[in-house]
């Protein structure tokens, strides 16, 4: 396939692969805390009803990164990374630094 960025999509790829290790790090740590909360005391109960909703927040757009990431590396398995995948036009480099699973060009993401 073409080169579409600056960088070769080797690097891309082992940037996507990194980022998803770390994630999936973290969401295992999000569950093992969710699980350790099972305080019987109420008012203990309702700071940490608080502090679940914070994790599970975190644990949710952990999870639609990690599809994201997913979904972009099966398009550079299939050699069309890079391109939007609405319009089909060329993805900037400088938004795939910022956002390197997108599979929008800046004009479709709006
Ligand atoms: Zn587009």
């Amino acid at each position: 396939m073409t080169q579409v960025t600056d960088r070769p999509v080797s690097d891309r790829k082992a940037q996507l692969e990194a980022r998803l290790v770390l994630l999936n790090a973290r969401l295992a740590e999000i569950e093992t805390e969710l699980d350790s909360h099972m305080s019987p005391d109420w008012e203990e109960l309702a700071t940490e009803r608080e502090a679940d909703e914070v994790l599970e927040g975190m644990g949710v757009s952990g999870q639609q990164e990690i599809r994201a990431i997913e979904a972009a590396l099966a398009r550079i398995a299939a050699g069309e990374y890079g391109f939007c995948v609405k319009c089909g036009a060329e993805i900037g480099a400088e938004r795939l630094d910022a956002v390197p699973y997108t599979p929008f060009c800046r004009t479709c993401a709006h």
